[in-house]
């Protein structure tokens, strides 16, 4: 963090305002250049809060961040790759994983054949809400413990390993024997629920909030990394734009820039993105494409009949379409695919 200071400040001043850094466990050094004084700061300057700094020391005419304020989630703290280990299966360098089930858990018929089709069809995880964070109050809210229950009761006969959403921190009780616990977009900055699944010991996809910049990202996975937790999947699942033809703006820059900036490893959700069924297959190649490490496909025995998502969810036999025109393209990346 570098402190640009007004033009000519007495000395006393500026050694002053290092003595008030350094009090605070930071070491300084000073920069005088020909037109600005600048003052470094070494240390975690991630607690500092800049604006309060520039606002508080008339001397200074601004500051500015030059090193990310995300460390455990920094790739140059951590250069090598993280693998997620879900269960025996692993997700990143190199191991590229799929993720696919309906938006909701329905009944038990609906979850036992959607996780028997997409097992037979390649996917390596299976999906599933059974707390719908939903729009309106008066939408299908999800089936609660019982979705629960019928997802893990899937999980028993297909050998999949199951993700899930939690709503709450209060939740977390019921989710011992859940693979992966998904926080959604709209929780990504609900700062207690990831400090709390940061200390509870399970792989976490974190999907990236609906306006939320790829620097707010990185900083919700920071606080499950900090409290403990390094199992953390990203999940790009489109963004709020101007544009209304989809439900969502994929953003496929956030691929190679979240793996360029950080060791963790990236999904994509091409069904929340588009909104539709047709655009999830086109979407789900260019992810691949773009360096993705996984997907998470919205998929359902009849989309027509869906409690939710249906106008996005692939049926069983465009899923493993979906799965046999991927497959290669996921070799050509270099990356490998599980056989669950
Ligand atoms: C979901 O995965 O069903 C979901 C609600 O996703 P998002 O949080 O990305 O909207
Ligand atoms: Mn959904």
């Amino acid at each position: 963090m570098i402190f640009v200071l007004k033009p000519g400040v007495p000395q006393g001043r500026i050694e002053l305002f290092q003595q008030m850094i350094e009090s605070r466990g930071f070491k300084t050094f000073l920069n005088t250049g020909t037109e600005h004084t600048v003052v470094c700061l070494i240390g975690n300057t991630a607690v500092i809060d800049l604006d309060s700094v520039v606002q508080n020391n008339e001397i200074v005419e601004y500051g500015r961040r030059v090193t990310e304020p995300y460390k455990a989630v920094n790739r140059t703290i951590h250069p090598e790759d993280t693998m997620v280990n879900v269960n025996g299966i692993t997700i990143g360098e190199g191991m590229f994983q799929v993720i696919a089930g309906p938006c909701s858990v329905e009944s038990e018929e609906q979850i036992i054949a959607v996780a028997r089709s997409v097992k037979a069809s390649g996917a390596t995880m299976l999906r599933g809400g059974a707390f719908k964070p939903r729009t309106s109050p008066y939408a299908f809210m999800g089936l609660h413990e019982d979705g629960l229950r019928l997802l893990l009761k899937a999980k028993k006969e297909t050998g999949l390993p199951v993700v899930t959403e939690i709503m709450n921190q209060t939740q977390l009780p019921l989710f011992e024997e859940i693979d992966v616990i998904q926080v959604g977009a709209r929780n990504m900055q609900n700062f207690d629920l990831l400090t709390e699944v940061g200390r509870f010991n399970k792989p976490v996809l974190l999907k990236r909030g609906l306006a939320n910049t790829l620097e707010e990202l990185l900083m919700s996975a920071e606080y499950i990394l900090s409290a403990g937790n390094s199992q953390v999947i990203l999940c790009e699942r489109g963004i709020r734009t101007f544009e209304t033809a989809t439900r969502n703006t994929l953003d496929l820059s956030a691929i190679p820039l979240l793996k360029q900036k950080s060791h963790l490893p990236v999904i994509v959700d091409p069904s929340h993105a588009a909104g539709l069924r047709s655009l999830v297959a086109p979407l789900a190649r260019a992810a691949v494409a773009a360096g993705a490490d996984g997907l998470m496909i919205e998929t359902h025995n009849d989309p027509a009949r869906a409690l939710c998502d249906g106008a996005q969810s692939l049926d069983l036999v465009q899923f493993c379409d979906l799965m046999e025109d991927i497959k290669c393209r996921i070799a050509f990346e270099g990356k490998q695919i599980e056989v669950v």
